[in-house]
């Protein structure tokens, strides 16, 4: 999960009114497709007034597949057929907002048609691409510069929340937010580059870091991961922190100098600071608000409790001066010593996806360095089962869909 979707979705909802409900829909094509969609009404009743008497609402609602038609590249688009699409942590956001687009903001593809429009903008039908997820926007306004969701238009939208996603077997792609994926890319399993990946490369090359300097990755589930093997080429020393050893674990055959576990290493900071002679430069922080997935599951409070101490614990690895990249978004506000602040201990930075003209040196340098996430290749059919292995905190690997 990254930090602009949250934030996206976030942002979405105080745009929209009716946020919860799809506020979208692209222009109907020929034809009909399969479309990972949630149902958030099983029952008769409807979702506000489910018979409460037989079963808990959960049992009731569910990601179902859907015939769908078709959509047809409005103006600046493409139609995709999609080759991979990725369930990333932030698809439960959607799901807990009860929004019925199709789901899915992680996607790669072959342009399939283009709008008149996008004719002359370097793509050519046939090309296999992989792409961002709001659309709509202008791409080009001072808010736009920042983060596709400040665009002065007011008119993004979420693909995967406000509107259909890429768990489907086509979607609609805005130009703007596609390239053509460098030759060593599999398409089939690209789509989690485009979340991701392209945030874990930007939490590393904006650390602030020199060749040798020592890199804390904390949370070492996938972008953790990732962000280990992208240090580890950028020429960083990399120690990994986490409270499950099996990712740790990973994250050392990934290239990792060090590991730590935070919890069952009671004397881990002096052993860190020992290592890395004082602290380390810069410390990226990938736990993140799985608050949301881990609702149902039994150990929430406790682990939520662990990934917030995640990054109370920071400033103690942290060297003089060091830098903290916020990347993973806890439910609650952060605790930072504005003292600590002022008198320069450390600073705090933070990185997401961000906008699509920043994409193409990370998905380079990923194809450069063959770096690819730990994926599980399923089938459509399976998603309402994905959904639920990441809700209860069983999913292992990146989950994608191959069409
Ligand atoms: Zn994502
Ligand atoms: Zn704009």
């Amino acid at each position: 999960m990254t930090a602009s979707v949250t934030e996206a979705a976030k942002a979405n909802s105080e745009l929209d009114p009716a946020a919860g409900k799809i506020t979208l829909k692209a222009t109907a094509g020929k034809g009909t497709m399969r479309a990972g969609q949630w149902d958030p009404v099983r029952s008769p009743y409807g979702v506000e007034e489910i018979d409460r008497s037989h079963a808990g609402p959960q049992e009731q609602k569910k990601v179902v597949i859907r015939e769908v038609s078709i959509p047809e590249a409005g103006p600046g688009q493409f139609l995709v057929k999609i080759a991979s699409a990725s369930l990333c942590h932030s698809d439960i956001i959607s799901i807990e907002a009860n929004n019925t687009a199709t789901l899915g903001h992680e996607g790669a593809g072959y342009i399939e048609k283009m709008h008149a429009s996008v004719e002359d903008k370097g793509f050519n039908v046939g090309d296999p691409i992989g792409f961002l997820y709001i659309i709509g926007c202008c791409f080009e306004c001072e808010g736009c510069m920042i983060h596709n969701l400040h665009c002065v238009t007011g008119k993004q939208l979420l693909q995967g929340f406000t509107t259909d996603g890429f768990f489907a077997e086509y979607a609609v792609v805005d130009y703007q937010n596609a390239m053509k994926l460098p030759e060593s890319i599999d398409i089939k399993t690209a789509s989690p580059i485009f979340c991701a990946g392209i945030t874990a490369f930007h939490a590393v090359d904006n650390a602030e870091l020199k060749e040798g300097d020592w890199m804390a990755v904390v949370g070492a589930g996938g972008l953790g991961q990732q962000a280990t093997q992208i240090a580890k080429a950028m020429g960083f020393k990399v120690v990994a922190l986490d409270v499950n050893d099996a990712t740790l674990e990973v994250c050392k055959k990934q290239g990792a100098d060090a590991v730590f576990n935070s919890m069952s290493n009671k004397d881990y900071v002096e052993e860190l600071k020992k290592l890395t002679s004082g602290g380390v430069k810069a410390a990226c922080v990938f736990s993140n608000a799985d608050a949301v997935s881990l609702r149902n599951s039994a150990h929430t409070v406790r682990q939520l409790l662990i990934k917030n101490q995640a990054y109370a614990g920071v400033p103690s690895i942290l060297r003089l001066g060091g830098v903290m990249m916020v990347i993973g978004l806890p439910h609650n506000p952060l605790k930072i010593s504005s003292m600590d602040l002022a008198l320069g201990k450390y600073k705090v930075k933070s990185e997401s996806t961000s906008i699509p003209q920043r994409m193409k040196k990370a998905v380079e340098f990923l194809a450069k360095h063959n770096i690819k996430p730990e994926v599980q290749q399923r089938k459509l059919d399976d998603l309402n089962d994905m959904v639920t292995e990441m809700r209860e905190g069983k999913a292992t690997k990146r989950m994608l869909v191959n069409f």
